[in-house]
């Protein structure tokens, strides 16, 4: 209430805010006319001297009033002459006016600058993006079309290269060749994805520095700020492609594995029967309750899901045992008792591992003559065989090693798809994990029940499901990398804006962005006049009277601009007008250069435009001749939005400069605005005054009524986008870690000790497992308690190949390890050494990229992944919800499991390329990398999209206690710090190094 007194006596802070700029507009203005009386080289020195004077101390703030005054000073003198501007010529004619360098200031502070349309925005940009630009750094125009990127840089370029600065403009095609050129200039302007794009292919996709195009996130000044960060919150860039398996063999497997599938599950029912019979055995002997529990585990490792197990293990002693006997049998593979309890089965299946595999009777049953089809030959024995082989030319020994690579990707990919089948059919019921419905394949969601539409399983699983149900199987697509456009935003130093309408959103810009509105008065004061709103019981009504209205001032030959909120319904104008015979142009924002050209021409005389709101954004209407006479442009709008700044941006339309113009909005009781969120009062006030069909209600009360009405909706939608940008702060957070790893081993001179860092970190992470897996369970039998040097060795040997045994590792043979980070040091030196001796012939600068690669490989491939998981998990969040819970605080804690989850991976990825990797493997990978065919998506969302409205109910009602904050912990998997990490004991030293040792 204070602050409504306040506003009455002194103006709104945001124009007093404005008001004080005001001595600084002055000093611009004193020195520009000083500078009248320099020659133009003295003015484009300047240039040179404000750089210098940057470098040498002062700040852009210091010499702020300087640098637009040059700006102003060259604006003057290039009046008169001609500039091409898309490909027209045209004679430059504008000085900024002081309003205009009232805004400039504000956005140079990083504020959002509120100036009406036709103010000059464009021009106002220029300032302090000259002025930024001086710093050498590469300063950034966000517009909202392409089509506007190239106009205003080449309108507006004119002025930067008088002084001497370069300018680029991005444009949707543009190779990344030419890209790079254009950030390199100092000033580029661009639309938001194409931006967004590039940091995308930049941090998640590009192989080598010299691929990246961005070179800063300095400065930018976004135009129309409140479309970008506000109507398109929650759409984000995503680029997308194959994921890779659209060579799938599913169609030649299915009937193998089908055949597989009904000889295990027989022989599981069989093994049931009998345990079930041994088990339920009056005289039962020890050796006999043995046996059947060993004929269980058979089942369990063959079919986890088969009922008859499920049955015996209902008993919770028996369970026991056979988990008993599991961790015996898995522990001592050794002696080949894993394999002798496998043997009979044709395959085996792990159901939390994700994995499958054929035995050796099942690799006979599937192919009869060639077992072999179904082994993973050795990769590094096979290549070396060919290499060392000295009856074979240099050239045939490239032909061989070319052919069995992929030979070695043709087998895995079929072993992989058939490990999938595998799954597919023991793990996936029809009609309990998933439904098929018009012929696709439909996740149900385990802790729902509810069908998920549109969700795939990863990994090839899903296709696998299709090829078991026999419907069509489709092609895999995946996220490659994606980002919000308001999270890309909210990494540069200094972010501005500018808009006609930013002021009833300034407290969700301040919330989020710390971007303060700052109202700039118009140059002239705006004439325009509002009517009241026209109220219809019915659309038929409303429709009905902006008819007639159209009818009656377009007789007189008053332009016309009807604005509508959507497609669809500027559809059914444009179908009443043409009834009437009404000559008009329909614009949806699509075609954007036609688009900027019609809104030009709605100024003229005789013009109707049917429009929706976002069409021709950016664009200003002027008056044609004789239409002042006339009250100059009339704005009709058919609805009212839901938020009322759109309706204002499109009242703006008119009256720009001083002109004279006009606007009314007409409104249904059937509107999706008055449907959901209108007050009753407006109904009951139309009953009890009895309006009947046709009539209309006018009064300043409903015009307060209906905004109320939109403050709703606004502070509704508000909360979706504060909630989903505090979901999207989780993935934030993750990006900027993983994409941290990645920038560095990208960027790094020396890529070997990337990669070594990670090496050594997952070789500690196994040495300490090892001790965790000590067989569980009974801790009387001694052997159970010792460190585990089977696991360590294993999984050593599987990854590397050097001899390491129990005896070059242990201190005291059999013994835990006394100095885990010790012998963590001194397996990875064993392993560099390998990797060296490999890689002798290859020069450092080949042996760098190849590194490079390695991390880069781990990187991409489980972050792609993650983005899958991660995304799924938060599809499941909103269903959470009705279990009482908050989804938030699950998916927080969930993401987190995830990514340390993660970066276990990566590490582990790592390793397991670091021999498996050759110049040759690396450079086909690459290369089908970039064949992919590559997607970038950025769709809009409708404003009454239905599952806005349905998000809205999933809302937790939480939402009066935000969350304070979105943090989460990044840490090493187990919580521990990294080894390589810096210490946290703040000394800068490695933790391996200081309070780790
Ligand atoms: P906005 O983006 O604010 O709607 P624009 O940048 O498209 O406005 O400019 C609107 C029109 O005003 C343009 O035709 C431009 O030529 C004109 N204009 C802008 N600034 C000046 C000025 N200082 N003097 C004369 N004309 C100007």
């Amino acid at each position: 209430m204070l602050s409504l007194i306040l506003e009455k006596i002194f103006g709104k802070k945001s124009q007093r805010d404005a008001k004080k700029m005001l001595p600084q507009v002055f000093k611009v203005n004193e020195f520009e006319e000083s500078y009248q009386n320099l020659s133009e080289e003295q003015l484009q020195a300047k240039t040179a001297e404000f750089k210098e004077r940057l470098k040498n101390g002062e700040t852009t703030e210091d010499i702020m009033c300087e640098a637009f005054a040059v700006v102003k000073n060259a604006c003057r003198r290039l009046c008169g002459s001609m500039i091409t501007v898309c490909g027209q010529e045209m004679v430059w004619n504008m000085v900024p006016f002081d309003v205009q360098i009232m805004g400039a200031i504000a956005l140079h502070r990083g504020n959002i600058a509120e100036m009406a349309t036709g103010e000059g925005k464009t021009l106002v940009a220029t300032m302090p993006l000259y002025l930024n630009a001086l710093t050498g750094r590469n300063c950034q125009l966000v517009t909202v079309n392409d089509y506007l990127a190239l106009r205003d840089s080449e309108w507006m370029g004119a002025v930067f290269r008088y002084l001497g600065l370069t300018v680029g403009c991005l444009q949707n095609m543009q190779s990344p060749q030419i890209r790079r050129e254009m950030y390199a200039c100092d000033i580029t302007y661009g639309t938001n994805s194409e931006f967004g794009f590039d940091y995308l292919r930049d941090m998640g996709m590009a192989m080598e520095p010299a691929q990246m195009v961005q070179r800063d996130h300095f400065f930018a000044i976004i135009d129309e700020i409140d479309s970008i960060l506000i109507d398109e919150a929650r759409t984000p860039l995503i680029i997308a492609g194959p994921a890779g398996n659209s060579s799938h063999q599913f169609d030649e497997l299915l009937p193998k594995v089908s055949e597989l599938f009904f000889k295990q599950n027989a022989l599981c029912s069989r093994l049931g029967r009998e345990a079930h019979e041994l088990l339920n055995k009056p005289d039962r002997t020890p050796e006999e309750y043995e046996k059947a529990l060993t004929k269980l585990l058979q089942i369990r490792f063959g079919m986890p899901t088969h009922k008859q197990l499920l049955r015996a293990a209902e008993d919770g002693n028996i369970l026991k045992d056979i988990e008993r006997l599991e961790s015996r049998v898995r522990s001592d593979n050794n002696r080949g008792l894993l394999q002798e309890v496998q043997a009979e089965l044709f395959f085996t299946i792990d159901e939390k591992g994700h994995e499958s595999d054929l035995t050796e009777k099942g690799r006979n049953a599937v192919s009869p003559g060639d077992p072999e089809a179904f082994i993973m030959p050795d990769l590094l024995d096979n290549l070396h065989n060919i290499e060392i082989d000295t009856t074979l030319s240099d050239e045939e020994k490239a032909r061989r090693k070319e052919e069995f690579q992929q030979e070695f990707g043709k087998k895995s990919e079929r072993l992989h798809d058939l490990s999938q089948l595998l799954r597919a059919f023991c793990l996936f019921e029809k009609d309990v994990h998933y439904v098929i419905q018009n012929g696709k394949i439909m996740i149900v969601d385990e802790h729902t029940g509810r069908v998920m539409p549109g969700r795939r399983f990863s990994d090839g699983l899903h296709q696998a499901l299709e090829a078991k149900e026999r419907v069509t199987i489709e092609e895999e697509t995946q996220t490659l990398a994606s980002i919000t456009i308001q999270n890309y935003f909210r990494m540069y130093e200094k972010l501005a804006g500018m808009t006609g309408t930013a002021e009833t959103e300034a407290n969700e810009f301040h919330q989020i962005y710390k971007l303060d509105v700052i109202v700039i008065p118009t140059n002239r004061p705006c004439i325009r006049k509002d009517y009241n709103d026209s109220v219809f019981k019915t659309r038929r009504e409303k429709y009905n009277a902006v008819i007639e209205e159209v009818e009656k001032r377009h007789a007189l030959g008053q332009p016309i601009l009807l604005g509508t909120t959507s497609v669809d319904e500027s559809e059914v104008i444009s179908r009443l007008l043409k009834r009437k015979n009404i000559t008009h142009n329909v614009l949806n924002a699509k075609q954007h250069q036609r688009e900027a050209e019609i809104i030009a021409e709605a100024g003229q005389r005789g013009a109707v435009t049917v429009a929706t709101n976002m069409a021709g954004r950016g664009t200003d209407i002027k008056l044609g001749e004789g239409v002042c006479e006339l009250g100059g442009l009339h704005v009709i709008a058919s609805a009212r939005h839901d938020a009322r700044r759109i309706d204002r941006q499109l009242r703006g339309r008119c009256s720009r400069q001083g002109d004279p113009g006009s606007s009314k909005f007409y409104i249904s009781l059937e509107d999706n605005l008055m449907r959901l969120f209108g007050s009753d009062r407006i109904v009951k006030i139309f009953d009890r005054f009895g309006i009947e069909e046709g009539e209309e209600l006018q009064h300043p009360w409903l015009n307060r009524s209906i905004e109320k009405a939109q403050c709703r909706v606004e502070q509704h939608h508000f909360s979706i986008r504060k909630r989903t940008l505090e979901y999207d702060d989780v993935m934030n957070k993750q990006r900027e870690v993983v994409y941290g790893l990645r920038k560095e081993a990208l960027i790094v001179e020396n890529p070997h000790d990337v990669l070594f860092g990670l090496i050594e970190e997952v070789i500690f992470r196994y040495i300490e497992d090892a001790a965790v897996q000590k067989d569980s369970g009974d801790s009387q039998n001694e052997s159970e308690t010792r460190y585990n040097w089977d696991y360590l060795l294993s999984w050593l040997h599987l990854n590397f190949p050097v001899n390491f045994t129990v005896e070059t590792l242990s201190d005291t043979p059999g013994e835990a390890p006394k100095d885990a980070n010790a012998l963590a040091v001194h397996i990875c030196t064993e392993v560099e050494k390998a990797f060296d001796a490999k890689h002798a012939d290859l020069s450092q600068e080949e042996k760098s990229w190849l590194e490079r690669r390695i991390v880069l490989e781990a990187i991409d491939r489980l972050w792609q992944e993650h983005l899958y998981e991660m995304d799924h998990l938060r599809s499941s969040m909103g269903l959470r919800a009705y279990a009482q819970k908050d989804p938030l605080i699950e998916y927080k804690n969930e993401a987190f499991k995830l990514f340390s989850d993660l970066m276990m991976r990566i590490y582990r990825e790592a390793a397991k390329n670091l021999f498996r990797a050759s110049l040759t493997t690396a450079d086909q990978w690459e290369k089908l990398i970039r064949s992919m065919p590559q997607e970038l998506l950025h769709q809009q969302l409708g404003q009454f999209d239905a599952h806005n409205i349905e998000d809205a109910d999933m809302l937790p009602s939480g939402d009066d206690n935000p969350a304070k904050g979105v943090t989460i912990r990044v840490e090493r998997p187990g919580g521990k710090i990294g080894r390589n990490d810096i210490c946290p004991c703040g000394s800068g030293k490695k933790y391996k190094k200081c309070c780790g040792k």
